[in-house]
C-alpha cells in the first residue's frame, strides 16, 4: 500500500486519519465501489441513502489518487465550454449537461452543510483572458449563458478589474463565476469518507481490486486476501485505472500536473496577492491555476506532462511559472510539490456509463472532476437503485472515442498535440 504523498494537503490536515481496515475473507453487497476519491465516496453515500448495501474498496489511502491532491477549484461547465457540443449533439443535450453542471456545483454546499464538513471553502472562481482574443471568447459564452442557457451568474471583469482581483495586470479581461470557488479537496474527501461511514458504508483501505469476473446474477470483486460478490460494481478509479479495463481503459488518457504550496506569504503581499480571494485559471491550453489557502499560502498548478517522465524538472517548472506571474513571491519559495494524474478524454467531456449490465463507470473528469464527481456519483447509485438509466442517458449519447495510437502510442502522439497547442498559446499572447 502506499500512503499519502507528502503535500501541504497532508500538512494541514486539522484531524486524525481513520485506518480503514484491508478486506479479508467473502463478503456480500448490492453495489460494490472500486475506488475511493470523489466518484467512489459519492456514488457510496448516493447508493446507502437509498438503503443499498455497499462496500467500498481502495488500493492505498481514501482520496490517494486525484481527489487528495487537487488545485480544489470549483465551477460549472464541463467539458471545453458546453457550447462546442451544441452542432454535434444538439441544444437539449447541452442544456442537460449545463444545469446537471449547475447541480454539481451546488451539491457541493448541500453536502458541506448536510454532513459539516469543514473544508475552508471559498466564492469565486476567475477565468483570465491571456489574449484579446479569449476576451472575445469570452463575450460570445456570456452571451451564449445568458441568451440560450438563462444563465446569469457570470459576468466579464475588465482587464483593471481582473489585475486589482489578482495583483498581476498580464491578463486582458475575465469571466467571473459567482457560484464558482475553492476547497482543501483532501479535508472535503475525508469529510465524504465519514458522512459514507455515519450511512454504514464498509470501506476497506490497503485492498487492491486485481480482477473481476462478471456471472449471470453478480460480480464478482478480488483483493488479494478477500472476495466481494456484489450485484452491482461501480468503477471509480480514474487516471489510476490499471489491472482492470472492463472496456473502458482506452477512454481516458492519464497525465501528470504539478501543484505547489509556498510557505504563508507576507501580510503586505497579502494586500495585492488575489485580495478578492478567488480561484484563478488561465485560458492557455497549457494551463496555470491558482488560489490562497486559507493560510494564505500560493497553491499554484500547472506544468503538464503526457509522458509521465522528468517528474523532477517539471515540478522546479511550476515553480518559475509561478514567479512568471507573481514576480514578488520570489521570496516565499515553494514549501510543498506534489503530482498527481489528471484524467483526460479525446472530447473532454467525462466518460460516465455502464459497460455491461452489472458494471457501471464514472472517469475522464478532464480536470473539472472536483464538481462534476459529486453527481457522477449521484447519477450512478440511482441509475444502480432504480435499474433504469435516468440520466446516465444523456451521458451516453456523448460518444467518446478511444485515444489513438494504442497503448504504447498515444502518449508519443499526444505529446507532439501537446507542444502545437502551446505554440499555439505563445503565438496568441
Ligand atoms: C494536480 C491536480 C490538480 C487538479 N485540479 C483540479 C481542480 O482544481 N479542479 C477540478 O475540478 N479538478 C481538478 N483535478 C481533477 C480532479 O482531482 C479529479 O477529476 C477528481 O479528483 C477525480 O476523482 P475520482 O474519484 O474519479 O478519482 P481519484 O481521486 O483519482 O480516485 C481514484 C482512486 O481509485 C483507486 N484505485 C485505482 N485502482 C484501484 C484498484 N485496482 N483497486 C482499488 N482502488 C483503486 C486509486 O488509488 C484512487 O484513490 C486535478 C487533478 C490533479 C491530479
Amino acid at each position: 500500500m502506499q500512503n499519502y504523498p507528502n503535500s501541504y494537503y497532508l500538512d494541514s490536515l486539522e484531524r486524525n486519519l481513520i485506518q480503514h481496515p484491508s478486506l479479508v475473507d467473502s463478503h456480500e453487497c448490492d453495489l460494490c465501489i472500486i475506488g475511493g476519491g470523489f466518484t467512489g465516496l459519492s456514488t457510496a453515500i448516493e447508493a446507502s441513502k437509498k438503503g443499498l448495501k455497499v462496500i467500498l474498496l481502495e488500493q492505498n489511502k481514501i482520496a490517494w489518487g486525484a481527489s487528495g491532491r487537487n488545485g480544489g477549484q470549483i465551477g460549472p461547465d464541463i467539458s471545453n465550454g458546453v457550447e462546442s457540443l451544441e452542432k454535434k449533439y444538439g441544444f437539449e443535450v447541452v442544456k442537460n449537461l449545463w444545469d446537471i453542471s449547475l447541480d454539481a456545483v451546488k451539491l457541493i454546499d448541500q453536502r458541506i452543510d448536510e454532513f459539516k464538513i469543514e473544508c475552508d471553502k471559498k466564492s469565486g472562481n476567475l477565468s483570465a483572458a491571456t489574449s484579446q482574443s479569449k476576451v472575445k471568447i469570452f463575450e460570445s459564452e456570456i452571451n451564449y449563458f445568458q441568451k440560450k442557457l438563462n444563465y446569469y451568474s457570470s459576468k466579464i471583469l475588465s482587464r483593471d478589474e481582473v489585475s486589482e482581483a489578482v495583483g498581476t495586470d498580464r491578463y486582458f479581461g475575465g469571466h467571473l463565476y459567482e457560484e464558482g470557488g475553492h476547497l482543501h479537496p483532501l479535508k472535503y474527501a475525508l469529510g465524504l469518507a465519514d458522512a459514507a461511514l455515519s450511512l454504514n458504508v464498509e470501506i476497506y483501505e490497503n485492498s487492491k481490486v486485481t480482477k473481476i469476473n462478471e456471472e449471470k446474477n453478480y460480480v464478482e470483486v478480488f483483493t488479494s486476501n478477500g472476495l466481494v460478490k456484489a450485484k452491482n460494481i461501480a468503477l471509480c478509479c480514474n487516471a489510476y485505472l490499471e489491472e482492470i479495463d472492463a472496456g473502458i481503459k482506452s477512454k481516458i488518457m492519464p497525465i501528470i500536473n504539478y501543484m505547489i504550496a509556498t510557505k504563508p506569504i507576507s501580510k503586505d503581499l497579502q494586500k495585492t496577492i488575489l485580495p478578492s480571494d478567488y480561484c484563478v485559471c488561465d485560458t492557455n491550453f497549457d494551463l496555470n491555476y491558482y488560489r490562497l489557502s486559507s493560510d494564505k499560502r500560493m497553491i499554484f498548478g500547472g506544468g503538464v506532462s503526457y509522458s509521465l517522465k522528468h517528474s523532477e524538472k517539471l515540478a522546479k517548472n511550476t515553480e518559475r511559472r509561478m514567479l512568471k506571474v507573481f514576480p514578488t513571491l520570489s521570496k516565499e519559495k515553494a514549501e510543498y510539490i506534489w503530482g498527481g494524474y489528471v484524467g483526460i478524454t479525446v472530447n473532454r467531456t467525462p466518460d460516465i456509463g455502464q459497460s455491461s449490465q452489472r458494471i457501471f463507470y464514472a472517469h475522464g473528469f478532464s480536470g473539472h472532476g472536483v464538481a462534476l464527481t459529486g453527481i457522477a456519483g449521484k447519477i450512478i447509485a440511482n441509475s444502480v437503485f432504480s435499474g433504469e438509466k435516468g440520466v446516465l442517458e444523456t451521458f451516453e449519447k456523448i460518444k467518446h472515442r478511444n485515444f489513438p495510437g494504442g497503448r504504447l502510442f498515444r502518449m508519443p502522439l499526444l505529446v507532439t498535440i501537446s507542444a502545437l497547442q502551446k505554440m499555439t498559446d505563445i503565438f496568441n499572447a
